[in-house]
């Protein structure tokens, strides 16, 4: 891959930012009209019904990625007030959901000139999805909704699912084009990227990459979007089968892993209690 790398991408004009709770990042997209928008994981109403008041906009459709509350929580007064349809994965039973999704499903929002890939990714809720559009309006950059599955600098916690499955599903992520807008769900870079320090302390793009996160916060900037050519350069969920996090790997089990998944298993266990 020859993918040119950029820890703080310019973010599609077209996504809005909605903090809300501690860390959590709600999206905004607006569609091609300007008016009309949908919503990713709407977890606090009030946070997004506030941004499309200042902005102007309707609510046309809600995508749901995973069942736990700071993702859904918003969906009922969100619905109750804008009767948009509500996409989710059918293989969780989230109250409201009118349009359960499958893997290989595509949506389009026509009103909104905006067309979703849905992307199976188990293993930190067993049915979780992410979303994947090409293009974005004028903007050629691919995007990427991934919830709490994919993370800048790391990933989702294993709470339904296996190892196994969590790297398959971050393998398919991984695959998708290196210039891809990773449009993830919450504030946590600088603390993976810290521990990614633990992991490959060798990688010197990991460094750059942690030192920038660092003057973005001390900015109050956002981290997020990232770039999946980042992720792939920096992240050691996805770095798995590299030796320098197969050796990290190895001295946390005491003996080398016996595979991919060995490997992924042993960091993201010692992710799971690193201070
Ligand atoms: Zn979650």
């Amino acid at each position: 891959m020859s993918d040119s790398i950029e820890f703080c991408p310019e973010p599609h004009a077209r996504v809005l930012t909605v903090p809300a709770f501690s860390d959590n990042y709600l999206w905004l997209i607006r569609g091609a009209d300007g008016r009309q928008a949908a919503v990713v994981d709407p977890g606090d109403a009030a946070a997004i019904q506030t941004v499309l008041d200042s902005e102007g906009l309707t609510l046309a459709a809600i995508l749901l990625t995973h069942h736990h509350a700071d993702h859904v929580g918003g969906v009922p007064a969100l619905r109750q007030a804008w009767g948009c349809p509500v996409f989710g994965p059918r293989a969780e039973a989230i109250p409201g959901v009118d349009h359960p999704l499958d893997a290989g499903d595509s949506i389009r929002l026509d009103a909104l000139d905006l067309q979703f890939d849905v992307i199976a990714v188990p293993g930190h809720t067993r049915g979780h999805i992410a979303y994947f559009t090409r293009q974005l309006g004028p903007d050629a950059r691919p995007a990427l909704f991934c919830g709490d599955t994919l993370f800048a600098g790391g990933c989702g916690r294993l709470f339904e699912g296996t190892p196994a499955q969590m790297l398959d599903s971050l393998d398919r992520l991984a695959a998708l084009p290196g210039e891809t807008l990773v449009y993830c769900a919450h504030e946590y870079t600088v603390s993976n990227l810290t521990f990614a320090r633990a992991v490959e302390p060798g990688n010197q793009a990991l460094a750059t990459r942690l030192e920038q996160a660092l003057s973005r916060r001390a900015e109050g900037k956002a981290t997020v979007p990232g770039q999946l050519a980042a992720e792939r350069a920096t992240n050691p969920f996805l770095r798995a089968d590299q030796p320098s996090v197969k050796a990290a790997a190895a001295g946390r089990l005491g003996a080398a892993p016996a595979d991919t998944v060995g490997s992924f298993a042993a960091i993201r266990e010692w992710k799971n209690v690193f201070r």
